[in-house]
């Protein structure tokens, strides 16, 4: 028959086993979180790449079709040339051609450069394409690991929560009602030996009348300094 205490104390330190697998499930969360960034980084990264390649795209085809327009116009101006009376007549045409021919050399070399630019921001965009595979292969690696990690630790929760209410059973109502209310205060553990004739988590120094009664009847007594439970280890 295990004593008040015992059953406590095997409380805690399922609670506090229990604890410890939390904080390492809670730990792989900034490493998850700091592969899912990197990754995005270079997602980001393609997606602004991918746009510029689309905008001066656009642009091209659009230039196309102007150049296409103005030299079909030169053609017009070239037949209508074959038609023309008079001297004035001709001389407007030759200038008509002439602004034509003029428009299209000028469009001819912003589609040139523009070509260029294009050819630049696909490079960066390939190059930004093979890096975001390269990342994604060698994480692969990294999130497998921290997936195995957090199912171990899931699975060792489980297995500790249910024999932690098995625990909690063995406990005293009452006592354990003040156990997990003290334990609710954000602590990890909330039963402390002595420590000589002080709370053993505060340091207070506790009554010796106080100190002789938990000494000689086995009781668990509550610390009003720092509200831990405290016993008087045998
Ligand atoms: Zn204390």
């Amino acid at each position: 028959m295990q004593t008040d205490l015992e059953t406590l104390l095997a409380l805690q330190a399922d609670d506090v086993i229990i604890h410890g697998l939390e904080e390492r499930l809670a730990a792989l969360e900034p490493r998850m979180k700091e592969l899912d960034q990197r990754r995005q980084r270079i997602v980001d990264a393609c997606g602004r790449a991918s746009a510029a390649v689309a905008a001066e795209e656009k642009k091209q085809a659009w230039l196309r079709e102007k150049i296409l327009e103005h030299k079909q116009l030169i053609e017009r101006n070239q037949q209508q040339m074959d038609n023309v009376k008079t001297m004035k007549q001709a001389t407007a045409a030759v200038a008509q051609m002439e602004q034509a021919r003029k428009i299209v050399a000028g469009e001819e070399s912003d589609i040139l450069a523009l070509n260029r630019r294009l050819e630049e921001l696909r490079g960066v965009l390939n190059a930004q394409a093979t890096d975001l595979a390269a990342v994604e292969a060698e994480q692969e690696t990294a999130r497998a690991e921290v997936g195995a990690e957090r199912a171990a630790i899931d699975g060792e929760l489980a297995a500790m929560r249910a024999k932690r209410s098995g625990a909690a059973e063995a406990v005293p109502a009452q006592l354990r009602v003040k156990y997990d209310r003290i334990r609710g205060r954000k602590r990890v553990e909330a039963v402390f030996a002595m420590n000589g004739m002080s709370c053993g988590n505060c340091d207070t120094a506790i009554p010796m009348q106080r100190r002789h009664i938990m000494n000689n009847t086995g009781a668990i007594d509550l610390c009003e300094a720092c509200g831990v439970l405290m016993y008087f280890p045998g």
